[in-house]
């Protein structure tokens, strides 16, 4: 026998094990997808391949690429870094992956008009798809090739499931408080290495920023007083899918806890921020709440500069505050409320904490 073959299944399987472990020891989507692409490109020897993200928008399904191989090296989008918009295409592209998700497959193969050999692979989570791969050969996929990537996949798949329960709220699905706190960290992280002239807290109508909102309902407890708990729920699930459809995707939505939820708007001018904003707000006082009827938010927002989290979301809180004393059902701005003088920056308040602070300090 082939002294060869023998040495290298403890090998393949020592790679496997290893690309189980990277692969199961992510926290995070990004994560997955990349070492999902590297376990491709070092298993399978795959030339070409993408993860492929399907979102609506405005009522058109689209899709972008989330990570990808090229030139034998895994490649992603940078989210938190990037002001570009990330690309995309209409769904209607890509015809193969359109006929794969209405005859619910689980795979398809495509025979290119270049001699390549494509297969689409949705990842199907609650009859719904919104991760797809695209994986590209010269030559059409053999039966050892398919059966390898199938059991990659299979850990991709359920690891993909694990991690959506753990970063989003069972009621209604947005992300949940954890993972603001580790994407916000994030975000912010990234910022601090920007040059320190986009920590200028002026915003200009035309300087484009990225901001955070925190929306509360009003008078929420009116509704569990008069039509139960149950309806409350209810009316969390509709004001979540009026969320969803109200902001863009790479904008995030989160549920931060009881009826109250936080927005992530990236890369948008002041005046847009506030257009957004507001049309939400007009949204859920539009839509129509079964047996509830109408309800309202109130909305406060501010710029995310290099400051702590703590201190961004103080700044939208106080917003948020004033929107409430000042009638609810508004969206208020952070540092307009500064500048006329409505609510005070607690500049004095920091330097009493610091007094006190000061003799625990040795
Ligand atoms: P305001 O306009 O000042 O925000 O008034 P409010 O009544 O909305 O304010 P408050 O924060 O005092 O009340 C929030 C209520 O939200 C209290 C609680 O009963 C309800 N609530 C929190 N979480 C849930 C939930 O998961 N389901 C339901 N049905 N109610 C919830
Ligand atoms: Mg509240
Ligand atoms: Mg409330």
């Amino acid at each position: 026998m082939d002294r060869r073959v023998i040495d290298s299944e403890p090998l393949k399987m020592e790679s496997l094990l290893g690309h189980l472990v990277e692969i199961t020891g992510h926290r995070d989507h990004d994560l997955l997808d990349i070492s999902i692409m590297s376990a491709l490109l070092n298993m399978v020897g795959v030339a070409q391949a993408r993860v492929l993200e399907l979102f609506q928008s405005h009522g058109d399904l689209l899709v972008r690429p989330r990570v990808w191989i090229t030139d034998n090296k895994v490649q992603t989008f940078d989210e938190e870094n990037s002001s570009a918009d990330h690309p995309c295409e209409p769904i209607v592209n890509f015809p193969c992956l359109v006929n794969c998700i209405a005859q619910h497959k689980n795979r398809m193969e495509e025979a290119r008009l270049d001699g390549d050999h494509a297969l689409w692979i949705p990842i199907w989570q609650n009859e719904k798809v919104s991760t797809c791969l695209e994986i590209v050969n010269d030559k059409p996929f053999s039966p050892q090739m398919l059966q390898v990537m199938e059991g990659i996949l299979s850990v991709y798949r359920n690891y993909q499931s694990l991690l959506d329960y753990s970063e989003r709220d069972s009621l209604t699905g947005l992300l949940n408080r954890k993972t603001f706190d580790e994407k916000f960290a994030r975000m912010i992280n990234s910022k601090t290495h920007e040059p320190s002239d986009c920590n200028d807290r002026r915003h200009h109508s035309d300087v484009k920023s990225q901001w955070l909102a925190v929306v509360d309902i009003d008078h929420f407890k009116r509704v569990n007083d008069k039509f139960g708990h149950l309806y409350g729920d209810e009316v969390l699930i509709l004001v979540a899918n009026v969320l969803r459809s109200s902001f863009r995707s790479q904008d995030r939505v989160f549920r931060f806890g009881g009826e109250e939820f936080v927005i992530l708007l990236r890369s948008t001018t002041l005046a847009d921020a506030r257009m957004i904003f507001d049309r939400f707000r007009s949204n859920i006082e539009q839509h129509p709440f079964p047996q509830v009827g109408q309800i309202t938010v109130s909305v406060g927002f501010a710029a995310i500069t290099q400051e702590t989290p703590v201190v961004i979301l103080g700044h939208a809180d106080q917003a948020l505050y004033h929107a409430k004393e000042s009638g609810r059902n508004r969206v208020c701005y952070y540092e307009e409320l500064i500048n006329d003088g409505l609510i005070d920056n607690g500049k004095k308040n920091d330097s009493f904490e610091f007094f006190f602070d000061e003799p625990s300090a040795n």
